[in-house]
This record gives structure tokens, C-alpha cells and sequence, in this order.
């Protein structure tokens, strides 16, 4: 019996209501893009909480990215109204893991006021472990270093756990010693990075097993969405906490495995059929998002992929338009055609909001955001930390982070002579040596030095100055509105007067930027909120609303749709990227044609499809020739709307050689056949491989994890 009164059930397919319904013990969901795996997702809290099965803080829901969390929160109380407020523990694993290790801070070596490092942090940090550690930083540099360790993080080993066999691979053997330098480095900074947020939540749990315990118990409900995409640490830290009640759910599709290149493991899939034996497993195949054409076109292309565990997708909608292909003569002439087709697109009523543009890297995003001012249209960039990235921006969080926490000695080093002050290098150097030897942060170093005679008097009057102003700047926290506080810091420290004297032409952006900067701050409670912010942001901060068309990576794309997507740059080399085409195997090209897949299927309506034949890249022209993917979409889906200028028009729309430079490519198999009518029914069934012989991954189980200590050592069942 269904309780039939519950409106926010309406409308859900037998499928999807079964996925709600199914509160208790494990479920997971495989299923396709646009079938509704999120809106499953969304209902199942509001059922949750509806049915007084769990109340908001006892859930953890863990999403890809803050904005989505934002979205699903906006969506829950959509559903329930004011019941679905507050979800605590809604957000991403690196927002959550750092909530939980705040609170327990202590208990890995950390305070609860840590600093979250940033990329160009952890790699300066790097640096300095390198060149302790007497390596050639030349042969063995702070990137590879970091990629290194990020690598081991993202599998949940702690510098102990990583197979000796590895850390002897790495700079003459002595990777583990990195590793062990490097961590011991952050607990004296009190910082952590990014892969320490869920990292040191496993070493909490592993070495205080009555805090696993607690929050095993708090965590009646766990949901994890774009569940194909989470690493082995991520996986690690599910399984814990789900350990608890059991009540876990994730949804995802192997078909949008994208970040494998950062750690995730599609296996995870099939980890958590073992782990958690007896889950329920709900296929859903309608797809609500796409019409016809479009998810012919999307489903056509990542049937070329073996590795799959195949499923089935319909849609009920119409065939609608073709997915349109359109040539252009280089980048510059491709951002031109985009322009005008949204233009034209807005002539007819279309709202910006519903547009997106969708590029492989965000290089390509120069040219087509020039060309969105040049025609005055209001966009935005999603994804990626571009606005705190800046350097001025990276500088003004300098100031208050160490305003905050004077131990973060990074971020002190970074402003220590910015504005110039007259402090070298020298100072600095004395600076480093007392702060080691005292074994204090270099804030307090510099305090003391100021009382000794070991800097000479006009260093030391800066670094006086430096020191008093700090103090200042950290007693004045708390008694104004804390944007005030960082505009006084800003000025007091001669940081925006800098800015105004630079005579370069960026300056007056950069103190645009600053003022934004101080402007964002007044939406969070208190510093601390804010810089917690900064630190977790992964997207620039929206304003909800407004009609503009939005511009991003594809891999930030995930799990959004719009009405009409835009995907340029569809070129060998471009995309698949050249990496993918160098490799021997073929898992760098499935991934990017999941990419693929990912940007196809976040259309509605309309799916366009771009390529240049010239590209500048590094800044030198190259020619280029129309994406491999682009052949293997479904002929009848497709339609070539626009050749490149310049081109003699033969039987073909393009020439077999375009290019002044003399490229060239084959006819696509795209314009050859027209005839096939469009299958706007099912796109599965057969021609999805299924059959086990065509899968590669699901072999034999998911291989054994790294870090299985973890959970034997909590004495929790184990693969
Ligand atoms: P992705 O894999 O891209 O993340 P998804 O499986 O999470 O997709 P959703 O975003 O949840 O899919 O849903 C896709 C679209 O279909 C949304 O607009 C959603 O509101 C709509 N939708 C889902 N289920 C239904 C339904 N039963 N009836 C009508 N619309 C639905
Ligand atoms: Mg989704």
C-alpha cells in the first residue's frame, strides 16, 4: 500500500518511487543521465524527513559540488517546505570532512582552526620539504611531488600505508620521507590540504573508534549522488560511516565517470554490491531531460566505449531538433558564430539562463567570453576558483588568514613584503632561522626578533610595524562588521594604495576585484565563515536569478541541464585531448568520450556542437582536424549547419583539405548517410553491451583497496 497522499511523490515512475520508498538498508541506483537519479535523491530526504523517519541533521548527503548543494537544499524545501530546512550535513565530502575534523581537530594534531591550503600553498610547501630533504628539486619537482601524494590521499594512505614499492619509486627512494616531511609540516603550520580533509577524518576514526562510533549512530540516512565519481578515500570514508545504520543510498552512472584522472574509480560501483551484500539495486531508463535526437546522439557515441556496465535509455519526448554541427575557420570566427546564434536564440524570447557553453579546457573560455562583451551579453563562468585564484585576491586572503590564525605561516610569507616594506630576503631568512629554532610560527618570531638586536634597525622597524598592525588588525575583529575589518586591513597595511599607485593596465581590475572581494564577504556571518568559504569554493559565487548565459568546463557541468548547450572545440587533439590520443590504452579516450557523453546529455532541446580548423595553441597557430567523435555520432541525429569560411564547397560540405597549412581529414561518416530515420524510441536494448564478455570492468570484483587497515582496525566487516 502507497501512501497516496504524499504530493511530493506525484508524478515520480514506478522505478524512482521504488528508490524513495526503499529507506532502509543499502540501495543503490545505476542509471543514465536524465533519468531523475538527483530528483531521487532530492525526494528521498523530503520523504525521509516527511515520514519522521529522520530529522534534517541526521542526514548526510553528500553532492559533487556546493552548488549543487545549494540546488538540492533549494529543492528540498521546495518539496516540504520549511521541515526540509537546515540539512546540516548536506554538502560536499571535502565540506562535511571538514566540518567533522573541526570539531575533532585535536585528535590528528590540528586545532580546530586549521588553515585548508590552497594549491600554490601546498606546492610552495612542497617546495621547501624538497629542498630540506637535500633533492635535486630540479629532477624531482614540487608538482610531481604533489601529484604524488595527492595520489596517495585520494586512495586513503597515510604516509605508513603507502606500498613500499611506491614511495621507493620516488625521488631516490625517498617518496615515504616526503610524504612523513610534508605532513609533519602542515601540523606545525596548522594547516591541512585538500586531500587531508577526508585523509584525516579516516586516521580519527581508525585511531578513536568512539568517534567513528557517534557519528556512525548520527548518520541514520547517508545519500551520495554522482556516486561514480568518488575515489577510493571517499569510498573508504562512506563505508565507516555506513556502517552504522546501513541506510545508505548512491546513485550514479558509469557512463559519466569523469575524474578518473583525479582518483575516482568507477569499481566503486561494484565495491559497494560487495560490501554491502543484499542492496537493493534500481535501474531507471527513462530519460525526462532530452529530446529524441539528442539522446540518440549521446547514447550512439558512448556505445563506442567497451569498458561499461550497461544500461538501458528511452525517451518519451519528441525527436526534436538535430544535434547541429558547425565549422568554423579558427577560434576567434567559432566564438563569433556562438555569439550570434545565441543572439538569435534571444530575438526569440529563448532566456539566457537556459544557455550553456561547454568547453574541454578552460583556455578555450578567453575568446568566447571577449566575444560576450564585445556584444554586451551577460554571462558567467562556472567552476573552477577563478575569482580567488587572482593574485590580489590571494594576497587580501593573505591578511586576514594570518589576521585569523597567526601560525599560518604561509599565507605570512606571502604578504610578509607585499606591499614592498623594505624587508628582504635576509630578514626573511633570520625570520625562518628563529622561528625553527624556537619552534614557534614566524608571526612570533618576527615579535621576538623585534626585542633582540639581530635585525638591523630599519628591518626591524618593519617588521615592528608588521607585527603591532597584526595585532591590531586581530583585536579589531569581532567589534565591526568584519568587511569593514578587511577594508581597514586593506588600507592600514598599504595593500589597495599599492594597487592605486600601479600604473600597469590590469591595475584597475585588480582593485575592481578587491572591492568585490570585500563586497562577497558581507553575505557569510563572520571571517571565519568566510575564508572557510574561499577555501571550499569551487565555483564563483552566483548571484541566483539573473539571466545570463553560463560558461564552464564540461567536467563542471555534471549534473546540470539547459534548455541549449553549446560544446565548441569538438577537434582531435583539442578533444579527445592529446593526452587521451598519445596513450597506449584505451582508457584515456573512453574517459574523454564519457566527457563527451557528459556534455551531450546536459541538453534539453538543443545540442550544438562547434570545431575550428585552426586553433592557437600556447600561442602558436596550428591547424586541426573535426573530433573523432563527431564520426561516431549517429548519422540521422546529426545535422552540418554551417561550413568553415574560405572553403570550396564540393559534394561535400568540407574539403578534404582545408587548411592552408595541409591537414586534412576524411569525409565524416556523418554526412554520408541521411537516409536513416531517427529512433526516437528505445536506445538500448541490444546495442548497449551488457554482456558481461564486453565489459572489462566488471571482471572479477572490484580489486582489493589499499587502506584496508582502516577498516579492520575499527572492526568493521571488510572486503
Ligand atoms: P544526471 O545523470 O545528468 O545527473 P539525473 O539522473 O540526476 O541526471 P535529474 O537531474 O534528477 O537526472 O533529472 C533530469 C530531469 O528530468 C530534471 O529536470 C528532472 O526534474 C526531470 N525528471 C526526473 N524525473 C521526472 C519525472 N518522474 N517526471 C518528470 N520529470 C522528471
Ligand atoms: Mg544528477
Amino acid at each position: 500500500l502507497r501512501p497516496q497522499s504524499s504530493p511530493y511523490l506525484e508524478g515520480l515512475n514506478d522505478e524512482q518511487r521504488r528508490a524513495v520508498e526503499a529507506t532502509d538498508g543499502p540501495v543503490l541506483v545505476l542509471a543514465g543521465a536524465g533519468t531523475g537519479k538527483t530528483r531521487v535523491l532530492t525526494t528521498r530526504i523530503a520523504h525521509l524527513i516527511a515520514t519522521a523517519k529522520a530529522r534534517p541533521f541526521d542526514i548526510l548527503s553528500v553532492t559533487f559540488t556546493n552548488k549543487a548543494a545549494r540546488e538540492m537544499k533549494h529543492r528540498i524545501g521546495g518539496l516540504i517546505g520549511p521541515a526540509g530546512e537546515g540539512m546540516p550535513w548536506l554538502g560536499t565530502f571535502h565540506s562535511i570532512g571538514t566540518k567533522i575534523l573541526r570539531r575533532h581537530a585535536e585528535l590528528v594534531g590540528l586545532r580546530s582552526d586549521f588553515t585548508i591550503l590552497g594549491m600554490d600553498d601546498q606546492l610552495r610547501l612542497m617546495k621547501q620539504v624538497i629542498v630540506d630533504q637535500n633533492i635535486d628539486e630540479k629532477r624531482w619537482p614540487a608538482r610531481a611531488l604533489a601529484s604524488a601524494i595527492d595520489g596517495w590521499k585520494n586512495r586513503g594512505l597515510l604516509p605508513e600505508q603507502v606500498p613500499p614499492g611506491e614511495a621507493q619509486a620516488f625521488a631516490f627512494g625517498k617518496g615515504g620521507a616526503l610524504y612523513t616531511a610534508y605532513q609533519a609540516r602542515l601540523l606545525t603550520l596548522n594547516a591541512a590540504d585538500f586531500g587531508d580533509l577526508l585523509l584525516l577524518c579516516l586516521k580519527l576514526w581508525r585511531e578513536n573508534p568512539d568517534v567513528l562510533e557517534t557519528y556512525q549512530q548520527r548518520f541514520r540516512y547517508i545519500l551520495v549522488d554522482e556516486y561514480q565519481d568518488t575515489n577510493v578515500a571517499q569510498y573508504l570514508w562512506l563505508r565507516l560511516l555506513a556502517q552504522g545504520h546501513r541506510n545508505v543510498a548512491c546513485v550514479g552512472d558509469d557512463d559519466q565517470s569523469i575524474y578518473g584522472w583525479r582518483g575516482a574509480e568507477v569499481d566503486n560501483i561494484l565495491r559497494f554490491e560487495h560490501d554491502f551484500p543484499g542492496a537493493t539495486v534500481v535501474r531507471l531508463e527513462r530519460n525526462y531531460r532530452s529530446t529524441g535526437h539528442i539522446l540518440a546522439a549521446a547514447s550512439g557515441l558512448i556505445a563506442k566505449n567497451e569498458g561499461r556496465l550497461g544500461k538501458t535509455l528511452r525517451t518519451e519526448d519528441v525527436a526534436g531538433e538535430k544535434v547541429t554541427v558547425a565549422g568554423a575557420w579558427d577560434s576567434e570566427e567559432e566564438a563569433r558564430q556562438i555569439g550570434e546564434a545565441i543572439e538569435s536564440l534571444q530575438h526569440r524570447q529563448h532566456p539566457l539562463s537556459e544557455i550553456a557553453v561547454l568547453v574541454r579546457i578552460s583556455a578555450q573560455m578567453r575568446e568566447i567570453e571577449d566575444r560576450f562583451v564585445q556584444l554586451g551579453l551577460p554571462y558567467r563562468v562556472i567552476g573552477g576558483p577563478r575569482f580567488y585564484e587572482r593574485a590580489e585576491i590571494r594576497d587580501a586572503l593573505a591578511y586576514l588568514r594570518v589576521t585569523m590564525n597567526p601560525s599560518d605561516d604561509l599565507a605570512f610569507e606571502r604578504i610578509f613584503n607585499t606591499p614592498k616594506r623594505g624587508l628582504g630576503d635576509a630578514t626573511l631568512q633570520i625570520l625562518h632561522g628563529y622561528s625553527r629554532s624556537q619552534g614557534v610560527p614566524l608571526l612570533q618570531a618576527a615579535r621576538l626578533l623585534t626585542e633582540t638586536d639581530e635585525l638591523k634597525p630599519r628591518a626591524r622597524s618593519g617588521v615592528r610595524a608588521l607585527v603591532e598592525s597584526f595585532s591590531r588588525w586581530a583585536r579589531l575583529v569581532g567589534t565591526k562588521p568584519h568587511s569593514e575589518v578587511a577594508q581597514t586591513i586593506l588600507e592600514e597595511s598599504g595593500y589597495t594604495e599599492m594597487w592605486q599607485k600601479d600604473k600597469s593596465a590590469d591595475a584597475a581590475g585588480r582593485l575592481e576585484n578587491l572591492k568585490e572581494f570585500v563586497r562577497s564577504m558581507e553575505e557569510f556571518p563572520d571571517l571565519a565563515a568566510f575564508l572557510e568559504h574561499v577555501s571550499l569554493v569551487m565555483e564563483a559565487s552566483e548571484q541566483e536569478g539573473a539571466d545570463r548565459v553560463s560558461l564552464m568546463t564540461l567536467h563542471a557541468a555534471k549534473g546540470l541541464e539547459f534548455d541549449t548547450v553549446f560544446l565548441p572545440g569538438w577537434e582531435d587533439g583539442l578533444f579527445p585531448n592529446q593526452r587521451a590520443l598519445d596513450e597506449s590504452g584505451r582508457a584515456g579516450l573512453e574517459e574523454e568520450r564519457r566527457l563527451a557523453h557528459v556534455g551531450l546529455t546536459r541538453a534539453r532541446k538543443r545540442a550544438k556542437l562547434s570545431f575550428a580548423v585552426n586553433r592557437r595553441i600556447h600561442g602558436l597557430w596550428s591547424s586541426t582536424i573535426p573530433s573523432r567523435f563527431i564520426d561516431e555520432l549517429p548519422p540521422a541525429s546529426v545535422e552540418v549547419v554551417e561550413a568553415p569560411a574560405h572553403f570550396s564547397a564540393g559534394a561535400s560540405r568540407f574539403d578534404r583539405n582545408p587548411t592552408p597549412f595541409g591537414s586534412s581529414y576524411g569525409t565524416p561518416g556523418w554526412q554520408r548517410a541521411q537516409a536513416a530515420t531517427a529512433n526516437t524510441g528505445n536506445f538500448g536494448g541490444g546495442n548497449f553491451g551488457s554482456g558481461p564478455s564486453r565489459n572489462p570492468v566488471n571482471r572479477s570484483g572490484p580489486r582489493q583497496i589499499e587502506g584496508e587497515l582502516i577498516a579492520k582496525s575499527t572492526g568493521t566487516p571488510s572486503a
